[in-house]
């Protein structure tokens, strides 16, 4: 199983990239929303994304609604959203546009993955 991890900041990287690993998932980064599309490209057979709202050069939003966008990936990967931007308006935003969960920062590896399991990605272990 692959995860593509999506965020500017590099702690998150790391840290959710661990989780991952540790959860039975191979792991590619990206630091903005053009590096995770150019990733995609690399990555087709990437299971999850998680990512970041915001981001530099192109933000975790307009990144999802871009790769929505091509049918390959109109509904795969699964995109578990992990941001801040924790609003109502913006939730439901990016829901419509193609997300499938949400989690709030800061989260801890249970939380991760309870997500993965609500959206019916496996776990190891
Ligand atoms: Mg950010």
């Amino acid at each position: 199983m692959k995860a593509l991890i999506v965020d500017d900041a590099k702690v998150v990287r790391v840290a959710l990239s661990r989780m991952m690993n540790q959860l039975g998932y191979e792991t590619v980064k990206a630091e903005d929303g053009q590096q995770a599309l150019d990733a995609m490209a690399e990555h087709p057979d990437t299971d999850v994304v998680m990512l970041d709202w915001n981001m530099p050069v192109m933000n975790g939003y307009d990144f999802l609604v871009a790769m929505r966008d091509m049918p390959e990936h109109a509904t795969n990967p699964k995109v578990i959203m992990v941001t801040t931007e924790t609003g109502m308006p913006q939730m439901l935003k990016a829901l419509a546009g193609g997300a499938d969960e949400y989690i709030m920062k800061p989260f801890d590896k249970d939380m991760v993955e309870g997500k993965l399991e609500m959206v019916g990605l496996e776990v190891a272990g």
